[in-house]
Parts: structure tokens; sequence; C-alpha cells
């Protein structure tokens, strides 16, 4: 009799197996937001595409360069009302440069531009040609009221540093409705670890190294989270010997020179972590802790310095460990 329970038992099991949801892993790599992706989801194809055509339909409506764009036109025209969508990533994105006392400016964007990280026609501005920009860089002066924005003469607006946050938040939303467990992408930098790995473990996800941007300084293990990383590997030029990245600071118009390599924001907000992964870059690791300290108790950090330093919070002790042996850990 035990054994015929086993058997009946066994073929309960087999039958489950076969109706349980097929865990095959379907990836997709495009270009989009200015840079490479890849989204690795387990178990269904319709969600791979569904978030492809999410992130690419994000890039149309949110870029500062393709004259498409809701963000472009109302650069354009001072004035637009734009879909409610747009209207509100404008005001969290206002409210996020407040957040972060304007180390994150979303009107850095004309300097930007000087500095030719817009058209990859790198220069060094003169200090009166910043001077006269810097005028024009301020948050304060974004209003958007209903779902009319305004954009004050001479000023422009760029959603580049929150933008892949975004559109991993919105794909977090589409992997929910899906019923999909496992999933995994990489916009650029920005990482979405969705549920766990098939198998149950959490995801491991590689910190790049800013000294050899091939390989990993240390790899986070996590669960549910968006992972942000701004590196000045991302984009920059030399001249002089000196390096120049991409991360402005909105006080001074130059590109952050602290000492800071990198910066990654851990939780499940990707939108904040992304406005924060900017912010705390400008910052340098010293501000960047205390601020941590004072108004982000329940978000995690690395911040990588050129002294090889890694600054890293208390909630990822235990589940961030260093490859690169070079690096000296404080826990802040
Ligand atoms: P990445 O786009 O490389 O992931 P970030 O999220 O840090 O990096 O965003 C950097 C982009 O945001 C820059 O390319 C520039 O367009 C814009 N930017 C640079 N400095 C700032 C700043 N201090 N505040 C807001 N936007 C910025
Ligand atoms: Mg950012």
């Amino acid at each position: 009799m035990k054994k015929l329970t086993l058997i009946f038992t066994a073929i309960i099991i087999l039958i489950l197996s076969a109706c349980a949801p097929s865990q095959n892993k379907e990836g997709e790599s495009f270009f989009a937001m200015d840079t490479y992706m890849q989204a690795e989801v387990y178990g269904d194809r319709q969600t791979v595409n569904d978030i492809k055509a999410e992130i690419e339909r994000l890039d149309k409506k949110l870029s500062s360069v393709n004259p498409e764009s809701e963000i472009y036109k109302l650069n354009k025209s001072g004035s637009l009302e734009l879909d409610g969508e747009s209207a509100e990533l404008i005001k969290r994105s206002v409210e996020l440069c407040g957040f972060t006392d304007g180390n994150l400016d979303i009107t850095v964007y004309p300097v930007v531009e000087k500095w030719g990280f817009i058209d990859k026609n790198y220069k060094i501005p003169t200090q009166s040609e910043l001077d006269s920009l810097l005028k024009n860089v301020d948050y304060k002066k974004i209003t958007v009221n209903g779902d009319t924005a305004v954009v004050p003469n001479g000023m422009k607006l760029d959603l580049g540093a929150v933008a892949k946050g975004y559109a991993a938040d919105k794909s977090r939303g589409i992997l929910s409705k899906s019923g999909v467990k496992s999933a995994i992408l990489n916009l650029g930098g920005t990482v979405l670890a969705y549920g766990k790995k098939p198998n149950g473990e959490n995801w491991k996800v590689g910190i790049t190294d800013p000294e050899n941007n091939e390989n990993y300084m240390g790899v986070l293990e996590c669960a549910d989270k968006t992972v942000v990383t701004s590196g000045n590997y991302e984009r920059y030029f030399e001249s002089g010997g000196k390096r120049y990245c991409h991360i402005i600071n909105p006080k001074t118009g130059c590109p952050a020179d602290n000492g800071v390599t990198s910066v990654t924001v851990i939780s499940p907000d990707g939108t904040k972590n992304d406005a924060l992964s900017t912010a705390l870059f400008v910052m340098g690791a010293q501000n960047a802790s205390e601020f941590i300290k004072n108004k982000c108790g329940d978000m995690d950090f690395i911040i990588l310095t050129a002294d090889k330093k890694a600054y890293i919070t208390k909630g990822i002790e235990d589940s961030f460990s260093l490859k690169n042996s070079e690096y000296e850990i404080t826990v802040v």
C-alpha cells in the first residue's frame, strides 16, 4: 500500500511539474537611451517584447535630443501641455533635485552640451562661458501646473539622470502584471533584479571596476532590487592627462572631480536610485556618506574612489563581496 502511495505521489509531482510554466530564458539585447540594454526573463517571451517596447516608448518620449520627444518640444517652446506621465516625472525629478540639495539638477543640460557630452565634440569651456550658462541652471525655476510644464527662456530640461531608473520601475510594473517570477534587466548600468533566480538563489550583480571597466571589483547578491551605477567610465574625455566625466557639478559647471569613480545605489525604487547615483557622485564620498546617514536610512550604497576605497552601507555588508582585493571596504 505504502509503495502504491509513493508511486502515486511521484506521478502527481511529475504531472505538476509538466504543468508548471516553463523556465526557459527569454533574452533580448537592444540599444535604447543611448546605451546597450539586455533583458532576461524566465518563462515568457511576450514579457521581453513588452519591456523592450516600453523602454523604446520612454526613450522616444523623454529624450532631450529627439525632435519628436515631449521634452525636446518643451525645451523648444518653453511651455507645453504634456501627458500626465511626463508631467509627473518632471515633478518627481524636481522634488529629487530639492532632496539632493541641487546636486542633481535637471536644468544642467546647457552646461553638459557645452562640454560636448551630447554631440561628442568635447571641449573645455572658458570660465566666462560657464558663468553665463550657470545663470540659467536652477531646477527651482521649472514649474508644472496641472500637466503644463514651463521652462524659462534660456533654460533646458534633461531627464537623462533619472530616465533609466524610471524605465526600470516601469519594467518592474510589466513584470509584476505578467506573473513572471524571475528576470534580470541591465539597462546600461541600471540593473533590475526581479524576484530571485529560477533556482531560488539571489541574483549576483557585478559592480564594474572603474579602473578597468571590463572587470568587476565586487559582486552584490540581491533579490527584488534595482541596482543603479553612475561611473566615471561611462562617458568621458581626456585632455592634458586629466579625465573629464559626464556628471557635472551644477554649482561649478565642471565635471565632478572629487575622487569618486563610481556610485551604486540599491533599493527597490529605480528612479530615486538613479537620481541619487548622480547626486552622490557630485557630492563626493565624505558628503555623500553624511547625506546617506541623515536622509536615506532605507537605501544602500557602494561608493568607489580613485584611491581604491569602497564605502558601503551596513545593509549590504553581508551581501557584497570584493573580487578585486586592492579595494579596501569601509562600512559607513
Ligand atoms: P548614466 O546616464 O551614465 O547612467 P547618470 O544617471 O549619472 O549616468 O546621468 C548622467 C546624465 O545626466 C549625463 O549624461 C547628463 O546628461 C546628465 N547630468 C550630468 N550631471 C547632472 C547633474 N548633476 N544633475 C542632473 N543631470 C546631470
Ligand atoms: Mg543617475
